[in-house]
């Protein structure tokens, strides 16, 4: 029941962690929060999986993470596929490169110990299996020769376009660079503050019942009685039924697609991610304290660049 009232979170990653110490030591978790979750695995910070809490392999790094999950259900799920490569269904078994080589004492299949070879192709693999490839998926990459290994990879591989995730580096200051900005998963925004304008011109839109009419089939719309989404794209005021959105989506998508990807905005032609705009509108249905506390907080003055 929670999963129906709660919005969609702000943040939830699977991350590739490695032992800094010894490479090859390798370890697939899940978070709402990764600074948070690497200072547990290098003791920092109370509560860490029991596999990382030997000395001889701290400190960890967080080298690669996936973010753009639709709920934390579905990061768990994804999470459970990259540990078990060799047996999720999500990849078909003539597609999988990960394959039991021995069996545990309870018969279970037992695959090999996780290596940057295995995990990042795998990592591809799943970004762009049918289950997975629908969500707006962000691959971030803060180690350069994890980065290199999926670049090398995805040579290799026919790659369908419209379903590739969005690939993200960084790589940290270059040596002998002495600022101190945050960088790597110290700079990711853990609460939905990227999302600030767009959910504040949709708050405004609505509290105002500035509605208006539906972009697709120009009826109105009353205020209260239905999901409107509107466009995420920036100055476009753009709104409409949900399921007029839908169709309008669907109609540009595969045949047989039941959630649609992404389409084009009919007001500004610009392109939108479904993923995006399906985050507001859960927002703005079902999370009013978050909203309220977003929409609160003081606008931090812009950096000029
Ligand atoms: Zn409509
Ligand atoms: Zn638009």
């Amino acid at each position: 029941m929670s999963g129906l009232v709660k919005p969609l979170p702000a943040l939830y990653v699977v991350y590739v962690l490695r032992s800094t110490v010894r490479p090859g030591s390798i370890y697939i978790g899940s978070t709402p929060n990764p600074p948070r979750r690497l200072k547990q695995h290098n003791g920092e910070a109370k509560g860490g999986a029991v596999r990382t809490s030997r000395d001889t392999l701290r400190p960890w790094e967080m080298i690669v993470l996936v973010s753009g999950f639709p709920s934390s259900t579905a990061a768990l799920k994804f999470e459970w596929a990259l540990n078990n490569p060799h047996l999720t269904l999500h990849i078909p078994k003539e597609e999988r490169i990960t394959v039991a080589t021995q069996r545990k004492r309870n018969g279970m299949p037992r695959r090999k110990p996780h290596s940057l070879k295995s995990v990042i192709p795998n990592v591809h693999l799943l970004t762009s299996v049918s289950s997975f490839s629908r969500w707006p998926l962000n691959v971030h990459f803060f180690s350069q020769d994890a980065h290199k290994v999926w670049k090398d990879w995805s040579e290799t591989r026919e790659t369908a376009v419209a379903t590739s995730p969005t690939i993200l580096t960084d790589f940290g200051p270059s040596a002998g660079d002495a600022s101190t900005t945050p960088w790597g998963i110290h700079a990711l925004a853990l609460d939905y503050s990227p999302m600030k304008e767009y959910i504040e011109k949709a708050h405004n839109v609505t509290s105002f019942e500035r509605q208006g009419q539906c972009i697709h089939c120009s009826k109105e719309m009353q205020p209260e009685q239905g999901l409107y989404a509107m466009c995420p794209n920036d100055g476009c005021e753009a709104m409409g039924h949900i399921d007029c959105w839908s169709k309008h989506a669907l109609a540009g998508d595969e045949p047989g697609a039941i959630i649609p990807t992404s389409c084009k905005c009919p007001a500004c032609s610009g392109e939108i991610r479904w993923g995006d705009m399906m985050k507001e509108l859960s927002l703005r249905t079902r999370g009013t304290k978050e909203v309220e506390k977003l929409l609160r907080k003081k606008k931090r003055a812009k950096k000029d660049s």
